[in-house]
């Protein structure tokens, strides 16, 4: 159960998982934490499973499938706290060329041998939720050995450090960090980052209602895309037609059955096919192109576009 996947990521393409951390094992408490509340609430690293296991499984997944888009340091907790990192990251590399993503809350990059680990990740992915001690306390519940200065001093040291790519999330909460001055806040401090990317995102899945973590209005998604500048990008409900289920891997009929199954429940667009089916937009031309001469998929204009669907004379799905 170390290894999952590879599965389609809104952020990173097809991921191969390596879960390197027991459940919710975590520097923070997050209200949004889709996994619940944090069991081990701890700042102190840890062996948690053998480095040579780890290996024997990544190895055995890039068997069956060696071209993921990333492998993925992520999982129930926070991947920072495995004290084995930088090996594992060493070690991946010698099997494998496909990049190394580590997902972090970032909570412990003022740690040297942490921050060096981290170095060593082709991606770096970590969180700024807060732009204030205060919202940080409410929103992440970090471990108390982890203050705002000493998240930020990390942050700042280890994304100047890092060569490769770094790309931020912000998590937006109704009510918790989605004023104008908690946007404009983060969006000083982001001036104090190097990254090449902002995902923007909110909490859309339960059981995070039940944490008081609501998602924010589209208006507010607005603002805080205007705030932090042309390097943000939205995700997660604001972008939920990138909800995708990857088309990578699956055989040309495989990819007909998928978009005429689709087609069969209600018309849509292309953009509809191509971000639910995580199909790149000029491939799935060429397929409806195809589908449509065979008279397996119509067209259809409309006054809100251009929309495909099943013909009912040709029903049966391939
Ligand atoms: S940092 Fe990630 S795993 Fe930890 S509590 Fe927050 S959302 Fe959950």
């Amino acid at each position: 159960m170390r290894i999952y996947g590879p599965v389609p990521s809104r952020r990173f393409g097809l991921s191969l998982g390596v879960d390197i951390i027991p459940h919710k094992t975590c520097s923070f408490d997050c209200i949004y934490c889709q996994l619940g509340p944090t069991d081990n609430l701890t700042a102190d690293t840890e062996t948690f499973y053998e480095l040579d296991e780890i290996m024997a499984d990544v190895e055995e997944a890039l068997e069956d499938d060696p071209k993921p888009d990333v492998i993925t340091l992520a999982g129930s907790g926070d991947p920072i706290l495995y004290d084995k990192l930088g090996e594992l990251i060493l070690r991946l590399k010698e099997v494998s060329d496909v990049p190394i993503l580590l997902i972090t809350n970032g909570a412990l990059l003022w740690k040297e041998e942490i921050a060096k680990a981290a170095l060593l990740a082709d991606i770096l992915a970590p969180s700024l939720d807060a732009g204030d001690a205060e919202t940080f306390a409410r929103i992440n519940n970090p471990h108390t050995e982890i203050t705002f200065e000493r998240l930020l001093d990390g942050l700042r040291a280890v994304t100047h450090a890092h060569r490769g790519e770094v790309r931020l999330e912000v998590m937006l909460v109704k009510d918790i960090n989605d004023s104008d001055e908690s946007i404009a806040a983060i969006a000083d401090l982001l001036k104090t980052l190097r990254f090449d990317r902002i995902d923007v995102n909110t909490p859309v899945r339960p059981p995070v209602p039940e944490r008081g973590a609501m998602p924010c209005d589209d208006d507010v998604l607005q603002k805080a895309l205007a705030a932090f500048g042309p390097k943000a990008h939205a995700i997660g409900k604001f972008a939920r037609r990138m909800d995708v289920k990857s088309s990578r891997g699956r055989s040309f009929d495989d990819r007909d059955k998928d978009i005429r199954e689709m087609l069969m429940r209600r018309p849509c667009t292309q953009e509809d096919i191509a971000s639910s089916l995580g199909i790149k937009r000029h491939e799935l031309i060429k397929i409806l192109e195809r589908l449509t001469e065979a008279g397996l998929v119509a067209r259809q204009i409309t006054d809100g576009g251009v929309y495909y669907h099943v013909p009912a004379s040709n029903p049966t799905i391939l």
